[in-house]
């Protein structure tokens, strides 16, 4: 099946541009396209970490919000916590950095709890995962809005909805599962007894003492340890997390949690394809763009938008591999590669 993708190019250097693009590319995809507006559709956006400066600033949503707005649908944006140690662990904390960061029109919603405790099992069966832990509050909705920054990361290579449907609806549980299918460890040199993780663990897993330690076989993988340890003491697995790579399964994860995060729903998919950084804006400093601003893309496909923005930015010059994962994704029947692109030209762009 070919799908459809909407393309406007445009500049990230003037954010109005942007905002304007990206109302007009919503305008013409729900004209276009077999999809309706639900009551209320929740914004998945990516915050930024404290000190990247390459995110997309929440101005850019602005044309978005005020269609949204007009046609009386009620949002927020909506994140997730992190599975690493930093100012998006908690949801005090993240929903402070949102703030700082200029999330401030809209209502900030963590789906997954204080420490990423609050999570839905969602059925798939599939080759890695038989079951996917989805942040709970995604599930009150039968349609989400996912606005991703296409852009490098260290393991999945450049791409956009997909990885940020697959980790940023993932609960912690479900980020530690997509990144090497491991459980964590106690180093007992660097625990200070103080207990926070042995109170957290869902599964009574951990036993703290001089040689504290997590039973693997009562361990459920969900990650609440790693949030809560200040020494560092827990730890993830790095030779499994290699040996995943090597592998190629985690690509294949990732594709996988992206099928249970938008499984059931009828999503509206837009990549912005500005401000391109080889990594992604968990990366809490300062990165230059690799190339020049593309552009803003949308579409009900997942698969297809990706595929389209991957294609452009090979049109653009850059060299990258990107195939595996949009192989299986389409593998899974989450989308097309094969696609059209449409251009729609904003008043400002
Ligand atoms: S030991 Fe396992 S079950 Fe317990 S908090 Fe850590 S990851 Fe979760
Ligand atoms: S949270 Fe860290 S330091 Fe505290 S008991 Fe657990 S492993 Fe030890």
């Amino acid at each position: 099946m070919r799908s459809t993708v909407y393309f406007s190019p445009v500049t990230g250097k003037d954010h109005a541009a942007v905002s304007s693009a990206a109302r007009r590319l919503l305008e013409t995809l729900l004209e276009q396209e077999d999809v309706t507006l639900e009551n209320k559709v929740p914004l998945k956006v990516h915050f930024g970490e404290k000190g990247n400066v390459t995110y997309i600033k929440p101005q850019m949503y602005d044309g978005i919000i005020d269609l949204l707005e007009e046609k009386g649908t009620e949002c927020c944006f909506m994140e997730t916590n992190v599975l690493y140690t930093g100012e998006r662990t908690t949801r005090e904390r993240h929903t402070k950095l949102a703030r700082e960061h200029g999330f401030t029109r809209l209502p900030v919603v963590i789906a997954d709890g204080e420490r990423g405790e609050d999570y839905t099992e969602v059925e798939i069966n599939k080759k890695h995962f038989r079951t996917c832990k989805i942040a709970k509050a995604y599930g009150d909705y039968g349609q989400l809005f996912i606005l991703a920054h296409f852009k490098g990361h260290m393991m999945a290579g450049y791409g956009g909805v997909i990885k940020q449907m697959a980790m940023g609806c993932a609960s912690r549980g479900g980020k530690l599962a997509q990144h090497l299918n491991s459980k964590p460890f106690i180093i007992p040199f660097w625990c200070n007894q103080c207990n926070s993780c042995e109170e957290k663990c869902p599964a009574g897993a951990i036993t703290i003492g001089r040689w504290s330690s997590i039973d693997r076989s009562k361990c459920i993988g969900c990650a609440a340890c790693t949030a809560v340890c200040q020494t560092k003491a827990v730890q993830i697995n790095l030779l499994s997390m290699i040996a995943s790579l090597l592998g190629n399964s985690f690509t294949e994860r990732v594709a996988e949690y992206a099928y249970a995060a938008q499984k059931g729903k009828k999503n509206i998919y837009m990549n912005f394809a500005i401000d391109i950084t080889s990594q992604c804006d968990c990366v809490g400093s300062k990165m230059d763009p690799i190339i020049g601003d593309i552009g803003v893309f949308a579409s009900t496909d997942p698969v297809a938008i990706d595929q389209a923005c991957c294609d452009k930015l090979k049109e653009a010059g850059k060299k990258f591999t990107h195939k595996r994962l949009l192989e299986y994704a389409q593998k899974l029947g989450l989308g097309s590669r094969d696609y059209e692109l449409v251009e729609v030209r904003g008043d400002t762009a």
